[in-house]
């Protein structure tokens, strides 16, 4: 079946309609592409007056190349694939008649370079229509044109900006940048298209001229040393395709001419995609895109049903962020707290987080609006009758929590599931507090819910598998991605996250200084340090969740003196101004406060690289038994697991694949090395010290999203 549609009109203007077979979404395979090369011949011949490419789905352009095509390419097959797609370009950006991109959804990577190849641009105000070139996240850079056109577009700084963020824009910051040329309301971009395609000229907008101000070359060569310096500081040199991704745009757009440009572009990417960050970063993408078809095994089909009324009890800092988040995306939410006051001051963290998604153009003033009237907040019990799903996000205690659920069992519909927000409390334990204990189940977001879009869906003892199901559903709906876990102290992320940072902690208190434990850090690749992260999250809640999980695992969470001392003292973390960092400057700076808390030298000589690998080890290990114990069902959860909620250096692919590359045999070296030196933390689990025997990896060589059939930890499935 035709992936495109031709047809031309009475006026003699021709529609290419991109409209993929059985699917939502249209994306450039390689079958698709000798089609375009199809048409484009043809329209060569027929000469019509101008040209429309467009597309007949509801909330996609074109998504970009299909990233299972390239996954699957060897080199030659990789370049001559590249090459296909730029030479059709080519010949788009080559037709003699005025051809125009009319934009309606995602539009992304080489669906934005299909219309960098036209002469105009235009596209919907459609909160669906998001533009740009992510490619640099995929660890590859933009090779159909992408790097060559829309320097020659928007100028070089603004390309670069574009580029090497891999930046993906709603329609409005997109016209401004001049990445498109005009917006027009969905029912009128046809009519727009086909008027500029039949000869009409749209205004060009002065911030465009501004953004393509011509670069000579003395400033290309400041611009690449600034633009050096700023990359270094975010990538620490960790991700090849920025760097040549700047170097493509800078050569190519300076003297060189297009060809020459182009050629440059099919070199890098051909380059890139052979990396290990590459294939990293792919198969990172391709868990993303699991998680949002992920099902529940032995689940049947379940009517698809929407959830459209839900309530939030607790409206501290979790709560009103999931209550924004659920309204936002349609559904009626009932907030609840214990008195007036924390309402209401719910109420206002929701008004700031729609104010602000206003102002980044994620919603319209009526959008933004409707979402706000939407929850209706309140302080004493309200009826549920009609509610489908509770989320607890009250304060983390687990009397409380079992208070709550018992009486939120008795207010709720027989078929509502009871879920928690809970970040270490077992599932289990809370639902025994009620007496339809198989709908309860862990729905855990991570903070800030607007920006973290990993959420674990946890499994008590009881949960019924449809209720687990309903849950994934849930959350896919509302455009987060689940990952299934088994309920266990600290879950997933947190469990990993925590022997991680209560090692900081301790090496802290051994003399090693915040700063240094910090950079050794974000050397590894980690967005922030341990030290920074543990005021971000708040000394207080660190030093609870660490206690909960040391009473299970009291061997590996030796608790330091460091965080209740800071407690004692008022040293909260950013919360309450000072912890490890003080917070009145502008930037954070060490807390001098804090060194008076550390009473050893031990570890006061180590070097970076030392503190790195301590704190890494532990990561790995964790990570490594969350296996062993079937916490989830395979080594790419735990990699996406940690990639998503934590950050953990993606380049890197996950602390599983981190230890694939490393070898398990090193790693166990490693720690075994550690157990001497540093205490009983540091033993390997027995998956790792069994891995390490056998030379067996988490993951088949070489392909993206594999992972080691006969690892003892894919065979797992859930209860
Ligand atoms: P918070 O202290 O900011 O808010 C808790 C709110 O619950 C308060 O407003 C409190 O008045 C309210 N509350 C207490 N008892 C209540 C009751 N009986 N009925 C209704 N409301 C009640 O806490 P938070 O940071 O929003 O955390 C909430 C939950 O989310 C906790 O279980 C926590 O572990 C979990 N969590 C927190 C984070 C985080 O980073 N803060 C991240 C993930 C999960």
């Amino acid at each position: 079946m035709p992936n495109i549609r031709r047809a031309t009109n009475k006026d003699n203007i021709c529609v290419l309609t991109f409209d993929r077979e059985g699917s939502s979404a249209n994306i450039f395979d390689k079958r698709t592409l000798l089609e375009l090369e199809g048409h484009i011949d043809a329209i060569r011949n027929e000469k019509p007056r101008g040209l429309v490419i467009t597309s007949a789905k509801d909330s996609i352009f074109i998504a970009g190349a299909d990233l299972n095509t390239l996954a699957g390419l060897r080199d030659e097959e990789l370049k001559s694939y590249i090459e296909l797609g730029q030479s059709i370009f080519n010949s788009i950006a080559e037709l003699k008649m005025p051809t125009v991109a009319a934009i309606h959804g995602a539009c992304l990577g080489g669906g934005y370079e299909i219309c960098l190849a036209c002469d105009y641009r235009i596209a919907t105000d459609d909160r669906s229509t998001k533009i740009g070139l992510p490619e640099v996240n995929l660890g590859i850079l933009p090779a159909w044109g992408g790097s060559s056109r829309l320097p020659r577009l928007i100028g070089i700084p603004g390309a670069l900006d574009v580029i090497l963020a891999g930046r993906i824009l709603p329609a409005i910051p997109a016209l401004k940048r001049g990445m498109i040329d005009l917006i027009a309301p969905r029912e009128y971009l046809m009519q727009a298209a086909l008027k500029h395609a039949g000869g009409h000229k749209p205004r060009r907008f002065a911030s465009r001229i501004l953004y393509s101000a011509p670069v000579n070359k003395v400033v290309a060569l400041a611009l690449r040393k600034y633009v050096t310096i700023k990359t270094l500081e975010r990538t620490h040199g960790h991700y090849p395709a920025v760097e040549e991704a700047m170097d493509v745009i800078l050569r190519g757009s300076g003297e060189l001419s297009i060809a020459r440009s182009l050629l440059l572009e099919a070199e890098a990417v051909t380059r890139l995609a052979k990396t290990p960050v590459s294939k990293n970063l792919i198969r990172l993408f391709f868990f993303q895109e699991g998680a949002r078809k992920l099902s529940y095994p032995g689940v049947q089909k379940l009517p698809p049903r929407k959830i459209v009324r839900a309530a939030v009890i607790g409206a501290g800092v979790m709560g009103a962020s999931i209550a924004q988040w659920l309204s936002a995306r349609g559904i009626r939410v009932i907030l609840k707290d214990i008195d007036a006051a924390r309402v209401a001051a719910g109420m206002d963290r929701i008004m700031q987080l729609f104010a602000s998604a206003y102002k980044r153009h994620t919603f319209t003033f009526v959008e933004a609006r409707d979402g706000v009237d939407r929850i209706s907040p309140t302080p004493v019990d309200v009826p549920m009758k009609n509610v489908e799903i509770i989320v607890e996000a009250a304060v983390e205690k687990m009397d409380l929590k079992k208070k709550v659920f018992a009486r939120l069992d008795e207010q709720a519909p027989a078929d509502a599931i009871l879920a928690t927000n809970t970040s270490a409390l077992s599932i289990t334990e809370i639902a025994a507090a009620t007496k339809n204990p198989e709908r309860v189940v862990g729905i855990h977001f991570f903070n800030p819910v607007h920006k973290m879009q990993l959420v674990e869906v946890v499994v008590g003892k009881q949960t019924k598998p449809d209720v687990a199901q309903r849950a994934i559903r849930f959350v896919q709906q509302i455009g987060k991605l689940p990952v299934v876990v088994q309920d266990s102290p600290g879950f997933l992320v947190n469990r990993i996250l925590l022997p991680y940072l209560v090692e900081a902690a301790a090496l802290f208190e051994a003399g090693a200084p915040t700063e240094v434990l910090d950079d050794a850090m974000l050397d590894f690749g980690m967005p922030m340090g341990p030290m920074r992260l543990i005021d971000e999250v708040g000394v207080d809640i660190a030093a609870d969740v660490a206690m909960t999980l040391a009473g299970t695992f009291k061997d590996r969470l030796k608790m330091s003196e460091v965080l209740p001392k800071m407690i004692e003292a008022g040293l909260l973390g950013r919360k309450s101004g000072a912890g490890f960092y003080t917070y009145k400057s502008k930037e954070p700076r060490v807390n001098p406060q804090a060194a008076k808390f550390c009473n050893e030298t031990s570890a006061a000589g180590f070097n970076p690289g030392e503190l790195q690998r301590r704190m890494v080890l532990l990561m790995v290990n964790e990570a490594a038994r969350c296996l062993e114990e079937k916490i989830v069902m395979k080594a790419g959860d735990v990699d996406f697991g940690m990639v998503m909620g934590t950050g953990f250096a993606p380049f890197r692919g996950g602390p599983l694949a981190y230890a694939d590359a490393e070898t398990p045999a090193k790693i166990v070296e490693d720690m075994k090395t550690l157990v001497l030196a540093a205490g009983p933390q540091y033993e390997p689990c027995t998956l790792l010290a069994e891995m390490a025997v056998t030379g067996r990896k988490f993951y088949e060589e070489d392909e993206p999203g594999k992972t080691d059939p006969d690892a003892s930890s894919t065979k797992t499935t859930l209860p």
